[in-house]
């Protein structure tokens, strides 16, 4: 594997592996056990936002996953006073908020929101509050030029993918998403400049949203797998 992009909550790598099975792999991300809140109990709620509308979104509001377990079950209370936005940093208790500024609602003078929340865990496959991240993949490309390419593909490109080097055009494969918009041009001026021809191996993004890393989101998904196909082959040989 190599890695090509870091950034927060956010990896991009290659690997060589067979799609089918990135595409278990990127399916099995629903199946991580993730702590999300499951059930509110709202005794004050002078904000604009209806119940229903503040309890989901306190739904949606990844919480740090640390040291959870299937089971578990994580008390939290929010008790806002003061004018102005409710944000999820007002949430106390057994868990905390991966993010302090997730707006909730807002109150004016005088009003009040008071929320006795259970956070509980549960898999991305029940609901998506339970998602931890997202992870797609594309395949890498071979990018062929032929030396008649026009020099205006490295202008037409919207990944920035070509550039000039030596007097010659050469390609940064990695960034290509197959957009072919380049090969059309090339068909327009009555070329056939560039030939994209995809490789075997993947490039993999995996995009956390907050409640564990982007890394353990990869190693979780491969272990929830396993621990399926165990049980799977327990049957059979039954
Ligand atoms: S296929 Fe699209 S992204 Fe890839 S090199 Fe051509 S124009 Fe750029």
């Amino acid at each position: 594997m190599e890695l090509i992009e870091k950034k927060e909550n956010k990896m991009t790598f290659i690997a060589d592996i067979d799609e089918s099975l990135a595409n278990v792999i990127r399916r099995y991300v629903d199946q991580i056990p993730i702590l999300a809140i499951d059930e509110v109990e709202i005794s004050k709620n002078d904000s604009p936002l209806y119940d229903e509308t503040i309890a989901h979104r306190l739904g949606l509001i990844p919480l740090k996953n640390e040291n959870v377990k299937e089971g578990d079950e994580k008390k939290l209370t929010l008790s806002s006073k003061k004018e102005g936005y409710v944000y999820s940093e007002e949430l106390k208790g057994e868990a905390s908020p991966a993010y302090n500024k997730i707006p909730i609602t807002l109150l004016n003078k005088g009003q009040e929101l008071e929320v006795l929340a259970t956070a509980r865990v549960g898999k991305g496959s029940e609901h998506v509050r339970f998602s931890p991240g997202l992870l797609y993949y594309r395949n890498l490309n071979k990018i062929k030029i032929d030396k008649n390419c026009p020099k205006e593909i490295i202008d037409i490109c919207p990944l920035n993918v070509f550039k000039e080097k030596n007097k010659e055009i050469i390609a940064d494969e990695k960034k290509c998403d197959d957009c072919e918009w380049c090969v059309e041009f090339c068909k327009k001026q009555g070329k056939n400049g560039i030939e994209i021809l995809p490789t075997e191996k993947l490039i993999i993004t995996v995009e956390s949203f907050g409640q564990i890393s982007e890394k353990e989101i990869f190693k979780k998904s491969i272990e929830s797998l396993k621990k399926d196909l165990k049980e799977f082959s327990k049957k059979i040989v039954k």
